[in-house]
């Protein structure tokens, strides 16, 4: 039995007015998805555990079957786990963006999508500048990277960059335990950044420069049990992003690194489909992000972000279930997103989302049917993580299980 989980980030959303008051999931043609929905059982599902912020490290989480509300220490350690940054009980992993500041707003949490050579120039400076012992700067992947700080303050509350695009940034500083440091950090990244080469070129070309780094998502390393341990799986988890590398690890999955793989629309779509088919030939379990509809939804872009559902559609769902299709073998496919990220707010929100999944094979399906927000009249019907929980435990049955998160039953 293979079982395949297939995750378009941030696909949900509300109506919009540019696309006749549909949602972009609504908007895209997306036959592959509705046939599947025709053919499987959709339901809606909170990702997100009740008081905790709806992140796509916490509703990944819930994707791959663990409860946040137990496991969660922060998303940089996460990152931290995925980039194999070894983390000591006293260290604090805090994730370090490349940002554009203007005018005392948050232009863009991403410094206009940054490539990773210059992120990378640019935290390289940073480190030569402020790293000392037991500070340190780790470059990422474009405008991602991370700090590692022992003795950190972990409890401080930092507000990601990605979820005040537009506003004053002043209202949106650190704040609590220690917030004086890491503020002082960020402001002293200004200096190291204001006449950079990568900057000035940046500038020349007329793109934007990173202006300063923004600190959140920190905490203490973090720890899963393993699929192995927990269903007796192996497999893997095919993305572009540190995040999603990091929670495989975590749970002892593979996270190939894909050429071309950018966490956005020119991502190398086919490479993570062979990758993910390639453990699949090897193993039971494979779990594939597109970052995509995400990102376009943090932009504003409704159009984007419908173009990046249906390419989701075409280029990785369909492929995908011709696979598993032609294999001929038992498989159960889910299709499902993380959250919302509705393009009005250019934020994310903890509301439910929709999941299909499809035990197989199928043959041909004749029929569509809805996968959007407006799935069981727009009622949740329990947590995502039990659902997936319960089908993990199902598949590996012939294995000793013990799931040991408990997200709430289902209603
Ligand atoms: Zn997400």
């Amino acid at each position: 039995m293979k079982i395949v989980v297939l995750v378009g980030d941030g696909m949900g959303d509300y109506p919009v007015e540019s696309l006749g008051g549909k949602t972009p999931l609504q908007a895209a043609r997306i036959p592959t998805l509705g046939k599947i929905a025709a053919a499987g059982e959709v339901r809606l599902v909170n990702t997100v555990p009740d008081g905790m912020p709806p992140g796509s490290d916490v509703a990944n989480m819930a994707l791959l079957g663990y409860d946040a509300a137990l496991n969660y220490t922060g998303r940089a350690p996460i990152e931290a786990a995925g980039a194999e940054i070894p983390m000591k009980p006293s260290d604090v992993a805090f994730r370090c963006n490349l940002v554009t500041v203007a005018d005392g707003t948050m232009d863009d949490y991403s410094a206009g999508h940054i490539t990773t050579e210059e992120g990378r120039a640019l935290v390289r400076s940073l480190q030569e500048a402020l790293g000392k012992e037991g500070l340190t700067f780790h470059p990422g992947v474009q405008y991602r990277h991370l700090l590692i700080w022992d003795g950190g303050p972990a409890e401080c509350d930092c507000v990601p960059p990605h979820e005040f695009t537009d506003k004053p940034v002043a209202e949106h500083l650190p704040k609590g335990n220690r917030q004086a440091e890491i503020r002082e950090l960020m402001e002293l990244s200004k200096a190291v950044f204001a006449d950079h080469p990568v900057n000035q070129k940046r500038i020349a070309e007329g793109k934007k420069p990173a202006t300063q780094i923004w600190l959140w998502g920190q905490g203490n390393a973090m720890q899963l049990e393993t699929y192995k341990a927990l269903y007796g799986l192996g497999g893997g988890v095919v993305s572009a992003v540190d995040l999603l590398k990091g929670l495989a690890k975590l749970a002892g999955l593979e996270a190939p690194d894909v050429e071309g793989a950018t966490g956005f629309l020119d991502t190398n779509y086919q490479g993570k489909v062979d990758a993910a088919l390639e453990i699949l030939g090897r193993e039971d379990f494979v779990f594939v992000h597109i970052e995509a509809p995400d990102e376009c939804g943090h932009m504003g872009d409704a159009q984007k972000k419908t173009q990046a559902i249906e390419e989701f559609d075409s280029r990785v769902v369909a492929p995908v279930f011709q696979w598993l299709e032609e294999a001929g073998e038992p498989y159960t496919l889910l299709l499902c997103t993380d959250h919302r990220t509705p393009v009005a707010l250019k934020g994310h929100t903890a509301e439910p989302v929709p999941m299909v999944v499809l035990t197989g094979p199928v043959g041909k399906i004749d029929t569509q049917v809805a996968f959007d927000e407006d799935v069981n009249a727009g009622n949740a019907q329990g947590m995502a993580c039990t659902w997936i929980q319960q089908i993990l435990s199902r598949h590996a049955a012939k294995q000793e299980t013990k799931p040991t998160a408990n997200c709430g039953g289902l209603t």
